[in-house]
């Protein structure tokens, strides 16, 4: 099993990492799941006495205030008092929405993150940001806040659908490419299947934390995660409005294929990345630049006015706050 120290936090990753859930000391317990994590992971948990299990719908149109009401009604009426504990079992919805909910009942019990996808592992459950859509917006309300323990069980990831385990990995591939140049080359040398989960996740927590124990609350150094982001984003919006969403991986991937000819990279390494994304995952086609420019122009990270890329400079390294107007793009 392996250990990565955060904030206050410890992350366990590997199969016996659920041993490390110890509720003994709390005067309640709830777990938060939704249908398929109550199908597929609930039952991998040790058994817990005297839980309260609470269900919400899956996905991310229900990651929302109402359902935030439903929780919170639910730690009411079993008298959930401040001793209590919150474990979020699921992906990056229930983690947000769980860690949101927790930390601002009776302001502030505490909880587990137990993520269940890929990209809740490698980044979601990383990094205390928590949080709900609102009136459209992602994420729009929220706060930073640290649970407890992290506790990863990439044996989750088997009954994972397959798009999902594919999609998070591009946050993987993000991680090596804006900060550790040998875990891209080793990435780049290892076939998707005989990737070995419990070190590549390992791998990009240790870059995630590491970035995030740098900067909490995004003033500097974190906004190098944002490396493919900024297209992404309006990739994603863009395929919305159309009415015909795309994943969210998909999306960072177009958006790492952008931003990376953007980058201070030679010719061999825009290649390389070419290369590589094109041949892992399956994209649709990228929409033209006059298409966007509207998302772009609406982005949350803009300053004065102009857009903001995070982009690499040679692989494993990554610049902030680098802006263009518009018509530079
Ligand atoms: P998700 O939570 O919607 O999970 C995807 C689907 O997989 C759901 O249907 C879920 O029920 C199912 N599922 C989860 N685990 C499973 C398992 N082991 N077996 C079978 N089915 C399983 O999506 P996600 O991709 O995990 O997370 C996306 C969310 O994460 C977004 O809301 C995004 O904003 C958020 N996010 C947050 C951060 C952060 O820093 N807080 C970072 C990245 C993304």
């Amino acid at each position: 099993m392996k250990e990565i120290i955060s904030d206050n936090y410890t992350v366990w990753i590997g199969d016996n990492s659920l041993s490390k859930l110890d509720v003994s000391s709390y005067s309640k317990v709830a777990i938060l799941v939704d249908k398929n994590t109550k199908r597929d992971c609930l039952n991998k948990l040790p058994k817990l006495r005297y839980s309260t299990i609470i269900e919400i719908p899956s996905g991310e149109q229900n990651k929302t205030i109402a359902n935030c009401n439903f929780i919170w009604n639910k730690l009411s009426e079993h008298h959930f008092d401040r001793n209590s504990l919150l474990i979020n079992l699921g992906g990056g919805v229930i983690g947000d929405m769980g860690g949101f909910c927790a930390s601002t009942y009776k302001r502030g019990i505490d909880f587990v993150q137990i993520p269940t996808t890929l990209l809740a592992m490698v980044d979601a459950s990383i990094g205390g940001k928590l949080g709900v859509d609102f009136d459209g917006l992602k994420n729009q309300v929220g706060l930073f806040a640290n649970p407890k323990s992290v506790l990863v069980n990439p044996e989750f990831l088997e009954t994972l659908d397959r798009n999902q385990l594919v999609f998070g990995f591009v946050e993987v591939v993000k991680h090596a490419l804006i900060a550790d140049k040998d875990f891209w080359v080793e990435l780049t040398k290892t076939n998707f299947h005989d990737l070995i989960w419990e070190e590549v996740i390992a791998h990009s927590i240790t870059i995630k934390n590491k970035i995030v124990l740098s900067d909490h609350k995004e003033k500097g150094k974190r906004k190098k995660l944002n490396f493919g982001h900024t297209f992404g984003h309006a990739i994603e919006s863009y395929y919305i409005q159309k009415g015909t969403p795309i994943s969210h991986g998909q999306a960072i991937a177009l958006g790492m294929l952008i931003e990376s000819k953007m980058s201070n990279l030679t010719e061999i390494e825009k290649g390389e990345i070419t290369t590589y994304i094109l041949s892992n995952f399956t994209l649709p086609y990228n929409p033209a630049k006059n298409k966007l420019i509207q998302f772009l122009l609406n982005d949350k990270k803009n300053i004065v006015g102009k857009i903001s890329f995070s982009l690499l400079e040679g692989i494993g390294n990554c610049s902030i706050d680098n802006l263009f107007s518009a018509n530079e793009l």
